[in-house]
């Protein structure tokens, strides 16, 4: 099928590359003309594993392009997504890019004979596709909604495992404003042997809540179960997980999300959650656990700070080693990371950072740190020579595999806070390094 995509950002790109690679026409809109044309050369805007290696095969295959002209794209087009972003500002849903997507749809749509299917794939609180983008698109295109096709198709891919989610999906969400629009959109997703889930608009918007706002509800109460067991002290953690991950009913599947660390960031659960939560207080509800939720994570990143200071009660001047930006492992994506939060507690207390990432490099010009006092160190020794202290906060690979000699050689008085808890605490007995963890304080 020929389709546009709205949003060349992580969705849009991820979901058409895969698509194209799945004999599906696509073309992506982007806004940006430096970035449409690296694209087009073969070159991610981003850091995805074998994301870009895709890209250049659908290049080649020439399924795959991205252009700067929205309307021509919708016009060659029988399908267009909608993958623009949907933060949440001052805690509500801002919905001004999807507006501003549907009235150009809306005015493409006016010069269109043939029937064509919008598709909302960003995030959005139930409902709004039916009360805020469908009157939006008809007031533009002079035509009712049964004579476009209108659907909602979540998205559950994760960033870092995006091509394994996006070619071997669980299941397809489809919500339909009518059987045709749902019918017309499941042929592109014809070669997929997943479950294809029907149903209505805001059924469909549900889903995607409920499913991020599970999640990040295990963390934080993970992260709760930390706390507890740093105040009880002579508890670890991560001794407690591996007994109760051996229940069956959690093991394999929730057991990767049931781990205590220094809580959950990115571009969906942060935002998402609070969207949630504001949407049902307009509902008249007070949604106390997505509250709680919340407001564990708001505050974890705090516990890395609380652990630091029991054993150097004043950072001001002292070199604090950061190991890992990104809010997970393999992304670049720095959106909401925890490693942002306990940066700026720590130029509070007027420490000296470096820091380290895999994917953030020295000279980059990342807009997420323009108001960080920090200093980026290209190699992880150059990052803990000297330092006072190490807090690790994204479990990269590349750092899981460092010894306790390592950091014994290179640090004044070595100390080790885990907010991952990648290494085992049997590492560090008598090896003459301090360890300290989420969850464990010796
Ligand atoms: P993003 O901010 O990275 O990308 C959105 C892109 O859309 C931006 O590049 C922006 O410039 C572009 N855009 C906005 N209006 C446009 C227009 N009129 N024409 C052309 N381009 C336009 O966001 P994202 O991370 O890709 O997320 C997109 C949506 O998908 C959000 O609603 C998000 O919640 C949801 N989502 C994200 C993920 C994820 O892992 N990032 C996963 C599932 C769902």
């Amino acid at each position: 099928m020929k389709i546009s995509i709205i949003g060349t950002g992580y969705v849009g790109l991820a979901t058409g590359i895969s698509l194209a690679n799945n004999m599906n026409h696509i073309i992506c809109v982007g806004r940006n003309r430096e970035k449409i044309k690296k694209i087009n050369n073969g070159n991610l805007p981003f850091f995805e594993p074998g994301l870009d290696k895709l890209l250049q095969k659908v290049l080649k295959k020439k399924t795959f392009t991205v252009s700067s002209n929205l309307q021509n794209s919708i016009l060659q087009t029988d399908i267009t997504f909608i993958a623009v972003g949907t933060p949440t500002i001052n805690n509500h849903i801002d919905l001004s890019e999807i507006k501003n997507a549907a009235c150009e749809i809306g005015k493409a749509l006016k010069r269109k004979k043939s029937y064509h299917v919008i598709v909302v794939k960003s995030t959005v609180v139930p409902t709004t596709t039916e009360s805020v983008i469908k009157p939006i698109i008809e007031k533009y295109s002079g035509k009712k909604a049964d004579e476009f096709g209108l659907c909602m198709n979540p998205e559950f891919l994760r960033e870092g495992n995006a091509i394994e989610d996006a070619i071997n999906p669980d299941r397809i969400v489809i919500g339909q404003i009518d059987d045709k629009s749902g019918k017309y959109l499941a042929r592109a997703f014809k070669n997929f042997s997943c479950p294809i889930i029907f149903t209505n608009l805001r059924t469909a918007e549900m889903i995607k809540y409920t499913s991020n706002s599970l999640f990040a509800t295990i963390i934080s109460f993970s992260n709760e179960i930390s706390r507890i067991c740093e105040k009880i002290g002579e508890i670890d953690v991560v001794d407690v997980w591996k007994t109760v991950h051996l229940d069956k009913r959690l093991s394999p599947g929730l057991s990767h999300y049931l781990f205590s660390g220094c809580g959950y960031g990115g571009s969906c659960f942060p935002k998402d959650t609070k969207a949630l939560l504001s949407f049902a207080k307009k509902l008249g509800l007070k949604a106390e656990i997505i509250k709680s939720v919340v407001k564990v994570n708001t505050t974890q990143p705090e516990r890395l700070l609380h652990l630091l200071k029991k054993r150097i009660a004043h950072l001001k001047n002292k070199k604090i080693a950061i190991l890992g930006l990104s809010f997970k492992p393999d992304t670049d994506d720095l959106r909401e990371s925890p490693a942002l939060t306990i940066i700026k507690l720590l130029m509070k207390e007027k420490a000296q950072i470096i820091c380290h990432d895999p994917m953030v490099y020295k000279n980059s010009q990342r807009l997420e740190l323009n108001n960080f006092r920090i200093r980026l160190a290209t190699t992880v020794e150059e990052a803990v020579k000297g330092a006072d202290a190490v807090l690790l906060l994204t479990a990269w690979n590349e750092y899981k595999s460092l010894k306790p000699i390592f950091f014994k050689k290179k640090m004044k008085k070595p100390l080790i806070i885990d907010g991952r808890r990648i290494y085992s605490k049997e590492l560090f007995i008598n090896s003459g390094v301090e360890y300290l963890g989420i969850g464990y304080t010796s």
